[in-house]
């Protein structure tokens, strides 16, 4: 049991790996096609290395900060201060900013990780910690998370149209663009979280309240087990394989399988 940590393959990025990967394969077309349907400012952030206690040495001190970006260009600004920072992880802000900073709207979501699903070998999140294994995960689990995506997706379909799903390294996330979801007030919001979670569904209630603003950036690396952050077509997510699909395994642990 203490060998239980990560799907094979998945593990913490090291620095330079993270540095060969926003260089390298990190694309800001993919990053600005994902925001096209956005209206108004969004604002990004990082997390330098909260969970892997991998950061650049000069940033030891707000390893552990949420680090927002929101004073920003363009989007090769925002890459730039990536590559300054080295973050484990990248996200963004679902809430749209006008110019003056007041927020105009959120985007809604549901987060499906491994946490919130129990293992028939595992168990819960709460014997995990126990064991000091709050982030750990298994391949079964990754799969039970998928597949709670997909049934969440097909239920979620009675009420929205426009939605994407994404795998986020460790699960999976579901974005609803409708309009109508954006100006959902807070209780609708609470309201449907609780809801879906009533139904089985093992999300996160904070990210669907809107309470946890912040999101995984798709096409970002997820520094924790060097996956990247990829939309999956709804009709592809049952051959979706994030231990070894194309689309989510970075260049640098596509050179390691080689080389070992
Ligand atoms: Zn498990």
């Amino acid at each position: 049991m203490k060998e239980y940590y990560q799907p094979q393959g998945m593990r913490p990025a090291s620095l330079r790996e993270r540095e060969q990967f926003y260089r390298q394969e990190f694309r800001l077309e993919n990053v600005k096609e994902w925001f096209k349907k956005t209206v108004g400012r969004i604002w990004f952030a990082v997390i330098i290395g909260t969970h892997t206690g991998i950061y650049p040495e000069k940033y030891k001190e707000d390893a552990s900060t949420k680090i927002v970006i929101d004073e920003y260009q363009s989007l090769a600004d925002v890459k730039n201060y990536i590559l300054e920072f080295l973050p484990e992880s990248v996200y963004y802000d679902r809430n749209v900013y006008d110019e003056d900073n007041r927020i105009i709207s959120q985007e809604l979501a549901f987060d499906l990780d491994p946490e919130n699903v129990t293992c028939p070998i595992h168990g819960s999140l709460a014997d995990k910690m126990q064991r000091g294994q709050g982030l750990s995960f298994c391949e079964l689990e990754l799969q039970m998370v998928k597949d709670y995506t997909v049934s969440l997706y097909d239920y979620l379909r009675k009420r929205f149209s426009l939605m994407t799903v994404v795998y986020s390294g460790r699960g999976y996330h579901i974005h609803v663009f409708d309009e109508e979801a954006y100006g959902m007030k807070r209780k609708a919001r609470k309201q449907l979280a609780r809801e879906v979670k009533a139904k089985g569904f093992p999300v996160d209630e904070w990210v669907t309240a809107g309470e946890m603003r912040l999101i995984r950036l798709p096409f970002s690396l997820h520094g924790l087990v060097s996956r990247i952050v990829v939309p999956v077509q709804f009709k592809e997510l049952g051959g979706f394989d994030p231990v070894k699909d194309e689309r989510c395994v970075p260049q640098f642990v596509k050179q390691q399988d080689v080389i070992s």
